[in-house]
């Protein structure tokens, strides 16, 4: 039987108690599992600021390196009764800083960082965490191994701080790898491409390093052991009493998580999906039955009663608008802005388009160079090109909403009678999501009012 592939993040990795829930977690399994661990809470903003300041300051590498072998000392030391148990794991970690603070120096020296360095520095939080779990576990009798993924073979495409998983060239030898009789560590966030550079899989990363292991090695599931109650349907900050959703298939999650739901990153059941491998959600404060998951994310289609599971909301987008009297009937003017936007890296999230005007919903992040690009281009039917940054994305999802009449009419009525003015919407797109876009204030009255229509009225 292949073992279950368990993820702890960043977020369970927080305080000292949270190592002897992890210890007590994995002994519930009561056989081997492959532990995926994210970098220790803040850890991966630190190095991201590290990274920013080495190009100017040669000293901080050493106290980079310092802070490190200092953050969970005490931790150690709790868990683990003899010092030279704890001063082997530190003289592990040790090895690691010892290469971080070469790297950072070589980055201090030349002033610059080339992308495959950046994604070498910053994969060192989760590999510092690795030997930190592994070093505690094996303490606690059980035996585990560090599995890194340069030794076990997790081969990328080798985009650097996006990649993704070559399973053809990945699968045969993680398997091998991960299958000996005792529980493995391995460190998420980043693989390996074909001429062994690190390639990372992007900020919140090593949920889809999971899955890609899961993949791999053929697991029954992936468990991921978060800081809150699995999918919920709507976050707990925004409104009082929400619902847990049991049951929800790939699409769904995959949704919810692109429209901001932070709960999972988006790409997490890309790998899992075709394999039909279930994602159990647990919580690590209050959970400690590892049969007994929050939700559960697989193929299974189960259409709740009020049809809308979730509803959740993300400030990440922004509006690149194109104005003028004939945009929408004159052929072409999209295919050059999306092939520049395409050169430039930049991902387009949503099109939407009408006869005087195209919306292109993008990052926050990339409207000011999308603008500027766009701006640069010889468009002879564009009057004006515009960054509108002060909405907010609003997203209703659940199956069988574009097969049901009368839910679009919920929502936008549960609008209107709170005073929400919806800028811009889209139904269709995706058969299971209903989203439009308000001015950024009213995001959060937005998300309350679809969340009393569908989850607080009886
Ligand atoms: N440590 C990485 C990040 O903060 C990856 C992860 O936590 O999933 O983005
Ligand atoms: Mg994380």
């Amino acid at each position: 039987m292949p073992k279950a592939v368990v993820k702890f993040g960043g977020s369970s990795l927080k305080c000292k108690e949270d190592i002897g829930r992890i210890i007590q977690i994995i002994k519930n399994y009561r056989q081997p599992v492959v532990i995926v661990v994210s970098a220790f809470y803040g850890v991966t903003n630190y190095l991201v600021e590290v990274l920013d300041k080495a190009r100017q300051d040669e000293h901080i590498a050493k106290k980079t390196t310092a802070y490190l072998l200092n953050l969970k000392r005490e931790t150690l030391a709790l868990h683990i009764e003899n010092s030279e148990g704890v001063d082997s794991i530190l003289a592990e970690i040790t090895v690691l800083l010892d290469e971080l603070e070469r790297y950072l120096h070589g980055i201090a020296l030349t002033g610059d960082a080339s992308p495959a360095l950046e994604d070498h520095v910053l994969a060192y939080g989760e590999r510092i965490s690795a030997v930190f779990l592994a070093g505690i576990l094996n303490n606690a009798g059980i035996e585990t191994k560090v599995a890194l993924p340069e030794s076990i073979g997790l081969v990328t495409d080798g985009e650097y701080g996006a990649a993704s998983v070559d399973f053809v060239k990945s699968t045969t030898k993680v398997r091998e790898a991960l299958s000996g009789d005792m529980t493995y560590v391995v460190p998420g966030f980043y693989g390996l491409s074909t001429d062994g550079k690190t390639t990372l899989f992007g900020r919140g990363g090593s949920d889809y390093s999971a899955a890609a292991i899961a993949r791999c090695i053929g697991a029954p599931s992936l468990d991921i052991w978060k800081d809150v109650n699995g999918f919920l349907s709507a976050d707990p900050k925004t409104v009082d009493n929400p619902v847990q959703i049991e049951r929800l298939t790939y699409n769904e999650a995959a949704e919810l998580a692109y429209f901001g739901a932070k709960i999972l990153h988006p790409r997490t059941v890309e790998p899992l999906s075709a394999p039909h491998i279930p994602i159990r959600i647990f919580n690590i404060y209050g959970d400690s039955d590892v049969n007994k998951p929050r939700s559960v994310v697989s193929a299974e289609k189960i259409i709740s009663p009020g049809i809308v599971k979730s509803v959740t909301f993300s400030d990440d987008f922004g509006i690149l608008k194109l104005k003028g009297s004939g945009v929408g009937a004159k052929p072409g003017i999209l295919a050059k802005v999306t092939t520049a936007l395409h050169l430039a890296g930049i991902n387009i999230s949503s099109v939407l388009t009408s006869q005087i005007s195209i919306n292109i919903l993008i990052a926050k992040k990339d409207l000011s160079t999308a603008y500027a690009l766009v701006s640069a281009i010889e468009l002879s039917v564009v009057g004006k090109v515009q960054i509108i940054e002060d909405i907010a994305v609003v997203a209703a999802v659940g199956n069988g909403i574009a097969e049901n009449y009368g839910v679009a009419a919920r929502i936008f009525t549960a609008l209107a009678k709170n005073g929400i003015n919806v800028l811009m919407s889209c139904s269709g797109a995706s058969p299971i999501v209903s989203y439009f876009l308000v001015s950024v204030d009213e995001r959060i009255p937005a998300v309350r009012a679809i969340h009393r229509e569908f989850f607080e009225t009886i």
